[in-house]
């Protein structure tokens, strides 16, 4: 286990760029791509991550699409586990299973493939949920959802940030416990 001081967290925060007015008027984007072109601040994060999870038992990482693809997968060989990916319908190639959640105006869905969790040969293979951000938190219990409805355990859904004042975490933590690495107030 690691925490991250004060002064990390402020760092990792500034790597972070702000866009406002995207994809639409009052959205203030969270745009991780300045941090993943920032070696040291990428580095501090997988650092702490991987601290944070390198003593739990874990066959699976999932990461949700498309960023929690890049942190999950980056996590996943650092730990020497395997990764799925979760995405949105039509995607995946072979046999899926999905699980739909309400959006503001309509409701999206997410899919992983039938035997993602098949290939480490157990019951129950716990599976830790990765991706950059909660906003209203649909997505991620969506996602924690699927990975327990196709014969997995969520463990424990990961983020990088969470946007609190949305309150989005309460939904999630009805299903899985929640850790964020940075907080949005
Ligand atoms: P939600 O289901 O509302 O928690 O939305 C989470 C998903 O939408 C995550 O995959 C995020 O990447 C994306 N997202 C929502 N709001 C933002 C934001 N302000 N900045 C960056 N990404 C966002």
């Amino acid at each position: 286990m690691h925490i991250l001081s004060h002064e990390e967290k402020t760092f990792l925060l500034d790597a972070i760029r702000n866009v406002e007015d995207f994809p639409k008027q009052g959205i203030i984007f969270k745009d991780i791509t300045t941090l993943l072109g920032n070696e040291k601040a990428f580095s501090l994060l997988m650092d702490h991550l991987t601290l944070r999870y390198e003593n739990v038992p874990l066959d699976y990482i999932a990461g949700i699409e498309s960023r929690g693809f890049i942190f999950g997968a980056a996590l996943a060989a650092r730990l020497k586990t395997r990764f799925v990916p979760i995405r949105k319908p039509g995607k995946l190639p072979y046999t899926t299973i999905s699980e739909k959640y309400s959006l503001e105006y309509g409701v999206d869905e997410v899919a992983i493939h039938i035997d993602a969790f098949s290939s480490v040969g157990k019951p129950k293979p716990k599976v830790l949920l990765i991706d950059d951000l909660i906003a209203t938190g649909g997505t991620a219990t969506a996602a924690v959802n699927l990975i327990n409805k196709s014969g997995a355990q969520c463990i424990e859904a990961c983020f990088i940030i969470n946007l609190t004042f949305l309150q989005g975490d309460l939904d999630i933590k009805k299903a899985t416990p929640v850790y964020s690495v940075l907080e949005v107030n």
